[in-house]
């Protein structure tokens, strides 16, 4: 689908205003179509996937009323409005053994957890609350009709919806499907990303530092990112500041993924191609969004029909954009809801600085106090390249635009880290 035509000058030139992260992200995600290839997965592959179409139950589960407890299957009109109720015990149901007969007035049979109720039963009363003697089995009063039986179907009736399309399948959906039987589901395929750093200081691990060199560390954090996604990646390492191989990078990535991440070279210094290159070889605005760290941050499409994303270099802004604005456009890519972040108001234990009138995403540590209750702090240093402050937190603390400097003890708005980190 074509970008829109007036992207550059109403949301992108560099001396634009800066757009809202939520009319960022909005604009972004009615460009992206999910793909289309299902593929079929057994179901304990299926963890992390995207379902591609619902899962209808072909069983009840569970599929007999059977017990919750270990005790005596009884008539609920037999238990005792006062005294005690001599009953007979007349058989035995275990798990995987049902009792073949029917309980009678007076009757009562001996049931296992997860066993088949028997025919005219009810009611289960724990072996702790009764007395037995022999076959003769006494029970009090404070028993209610139908307590601890598992009705057939109250987890999943037969014939339901137990999943939907466009679900990313949990651990406890994976058992969901196994409690149905499900051998295989069908799954959307894999999203494959390509990903370079551009930048002549960067080297790669395993060489040598030069004088101002750098080591890369955006491809790093970008797959492992990507990885808990759930992408296929495609690392292309450094691409230097140079319009030839910059050219080159994005023809190859834009050929053999349905996603171009790069980081560097996105603002307006002398050496910042990406803008000028990807003129060339796609339809690319420019954005500025107003959060910190991380405007600027290209977003577009290539001619090759991949979506790409600029980001920017300071290795904090490549980790805080990809989240904020990255992964929900990969989720929509992949067939899923784009993701919501959780968010908690919590009392911060510290003063935190805010200096702009940018959306901060600062980085938090959240813990909980002596009182038991959440409090969170600064987690390091704020500056865009400390990466300490990335690897020592585990949320954000998004400061609104509008908003000035936290004194300790107010409330203020947390993001936990998930599972991308
Ligand atoms: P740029 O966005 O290219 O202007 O880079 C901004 C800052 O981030 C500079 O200090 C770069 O050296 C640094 N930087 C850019 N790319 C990377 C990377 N892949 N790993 C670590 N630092 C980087
Ligand atoms: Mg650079």
């Amino acid at each position: 689908m074509a970008m829109q035509a007036n992207q550059s000058t109403a949301t992108g030139g560099h001396r634009s205003r800066p757009q809202s992260l939520e009319d960022a992200r909005a604009r972004m995600l009615v460009q992206l179509e999910p793909v289309t290839m299902l593929e079929r997965v057994a179901v304990r592959d299926a963890l992390d996937r995207v379902l591609g179409a619902d899962v209808v139950s072909p069983v009840a589960v569970p599929a007999h009323t059977n017990s919750a407890m270990d005790g005596y299957a009884v008539r609920g009109t037999d238990l005792p409005a006062d005294g005690k109720a001599h009953l007979r015990m007349i058989g035995q149901s275990f798990a995987g053994h049902p009792f073949a007969g029917t309980v009678g007035a007076g009757e009562c049979v001996r049931i296992m957890t997860g066993a088949v109720m028997p025919r005219a039963s009810d009611t289960v009363v724990i072996q702790e609350d009764v007395e037995r003697d022999g076959d003769t089995v006494r029970i009090g009063t404070g028993h209610r009709v139908g307590q601890h039986v598992r009705q057939a179907g109250e987890d999943i009736a037969q014939g339901a919806t137990v999943l939907a399309a466009g679900r990313r399948i949990r651990v406890a959906d994976v058992g969901l499907l196994a409690s149905i039987g499900q051998v295989e589901v069908p799954v959307r395929r894999r999203l494959r990303v390509a990903f370079f750093s551009t930048g002549d200081e960067l080297r790669s691990l395993g060489e040598p530092l030069g004088e101002g060199e750098i080591y890369d560390s955006n491809r790093y954090t970008l797959y492992g990112m990507l990885r808990h996604f759930g992408a296929d990646t495609l690392d292309l390492g450094v691409v230097r500041d140079e319009p030839q191989a910059l050219r080159a990078a994005f023809e190859r990535a834009g050929a053999e993924a349905d996603v171009v991440i790069t980081s560097g070279g996105v603002s307006v210094g002398a050496a910042d191609y990406i803008r000028e290159v990807l003129a060339a070889v796609g339809e690319i605005g420019f954005w500025k969004v107003n959060m910190k760290p991380g405007k600027p941050i290209a977003f577009g499409r290539l001619h090759a029909g991949a979506t790409f994303f600029g980001l920017p270099g300071n290795p904090v802004s490549a980790m805080v954009t990809f989240h904020q604005v990255v992964l929900p456009a990969l989720d929509r890519l992949a067939g899923a809801a784009p993701r919501t972040p959780l968010a908690l108001m919590v009392r911060a234990s510290t003063a935190l600085k805010k200096g702009s009138n940018r959306r901060e995403f600062q980085r938090g540590y959240l813990e909980t106090g002596a009182d038991g209750a959440l409090g969170v702090r600064s987690a390091a240093a704020q500056g865009s390249g400390i990466l300490h402050s990335m690897s020592r937190a585990n949320c954000f603390i998004v400061l609104p635009e509008d908003s000035g400097p936290v004194e300790a003890g107010q409330m203020v708005r947390v993001e936990p880290f998930t599972e991308w980190m």
